[in-house]
């Protein structure tokens, strides 16, 4: 059994001036257990209102969601269990630790808040060391949190969220709050722990790069929306729609007209010239509309012109040496067309010179 079941949730919101905004807009899926699934999108596309409805510290309008198996909202049976007999745990963006609290405390509270399962005293405190040592802050116990840094108190939030042992991880951009370093840091942490503990987690985050290093499969939501649920691999090389090309990386788009089709093959006319790529299986009829998309990191630059089609004379405007790779931005055709490629080696072309760029037809998505 999956470890959370959500089936065609809603939530709708009213705003001050009457207006309905629909947060969570018919969204199902399903994580099985070991799962590390990632909610990302930009702020307001309705990643918090989901997590709280399956939290239960949220009602939706419609739908239905189970927990291991066990249905813990349902509007057709009408069922609703409360927040603290879900048996999951949920950390936040704010650390939202108790300040009066040492840290060995804030860590045991869920252990003796929970109703119906007293934990003995020394298998409280057995419990709570062993996730301090886990977070790697077994010497800050007698802390407070006033006496501890951003990315400690962060750890503390941690150990709190893993102390239950539930098979359940609510995460709430909890890594936000955080310097970079620390950051870095914690999702390399979190992964392996997730990996030794085997909990299954719901992380929400913006960040793309985090949704990346941290998830099995990413769920992709615009506007309340799952736009696309997969690996990061599926993501990035095969987007579901622009939206998702965009979100995920960087990535080129040119939208013009389908001249032709041939199979798993396309050819698109642009501004800038002729495209040949490829459908990613989506049909398409002469005349429609489509983007053709490519990643920087697949595009060509040479002085010579290449003996390939996908090929456009351009002139570099600044290349800019980012360390593992330059990047160049080129002005491409008569257009004021710019695109973008990234190459490991920084030599290619000066600045102000002119240069051909050139991509493969199968690194060339088009999209309706
Ligand atoms: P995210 O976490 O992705 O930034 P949220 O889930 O917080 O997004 O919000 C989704 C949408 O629902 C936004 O348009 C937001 O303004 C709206 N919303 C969230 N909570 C409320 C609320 N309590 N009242 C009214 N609107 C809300
Ligand atoms: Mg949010």
């Amino acid at each position: 059994t999956p470890v959370v079941e959500v089936k065609n949730v809603v939530k709708r919101f009213r705003r001050e001036s009457g207006a309905v905004v629909n947060a969570i807009d018919d969204v199902s899926f399903e994580v099985p257990p070991g799962d590390f699934v990632v909610l990302l999108g930009p702020s307001g596309c309705g990643k918090t209102t989901l997590l709280r409805s399956i939290a239960g510290l949220e009602t939706p309008d419609e739908g239905a969601i189970s927990i291991g198996g066990r249905t813990v909202y349902s509007s057709a049976e009408r069922i609703e269990v409360a927040p603290e007999r879900r048996d999951i745990s949920m950390i936040f963006q704010s650390y939202a630790l108790w300040p009066h609290m040492t840290a060995f405390k804030n860590v045991a509270y869920p252990l003796q808040s929970r109703r119906g399962r007293k934990v003995a005293k020394d298998e409280v405190a057995r419990r709570v060391r062993q996730a301090l040592e886990l977070v790697g802050v077994g010497d800050l116990e007698k802390q407070y949190p006033g006496q501890m840094s951003g990315g400690q108190q962060q750890r503390i939030a941690l150990a709190r969220a893993l102390v239950s042992n539930d098979e359940l991880v609510l995460f709430d951009e909890p890594l936000s709050n955080v310097d970079a370093k620390v950051r870095e840091q914690l999702r390399f942490e979190l992964v392996s722990m997730q990996r030794e503990l085997g909990f299954s987690a719901l992380f929400v985050t913006h960040d793309q790069t985090e949704a990346m290093e941290l998830a099995h499969r990413i769920a992709v939501l615009d506007s309340g929306r799952i736009a696309q649920l997969g690996t990061p691999q599926e993501i990035y090389h095969r987007p579901a729609t622009r939206y998702v090309a965009r979100f995920i990386g960087a990535i080129n788009e040119v939208v013009g007209t389908v001249a032709g089709v041939d199979g798993d093959g396309v050819v698109v006319d642009t501004p800038y010239g002729r495209f040949v790529g490829t459908t990613g299986g989506r049909r398409f009829a002469v005349g429609d509309r489509a983007a053709a998309m490519w990643r920087p990191e697949r595009g060509l630059l040479t002085r010579d012109e290449p003996q390939t089609v996908n090929r456009w004379p351009g002139r570099v405007k600044a290349p800019l040496f980012v360390g593992s790779h330059t990047e160049y931005v080129v002005s491409v055709g008569t257009s004021e067309t710019e695109v973008r490629l990234w190459s490991p080696r920084s030599d290619l072309v000066a600045a102000d010179s002119a240069a051909w760029v050139s991509v493969h037809p199968d690194d060339v998505l088009v999209l309706p």
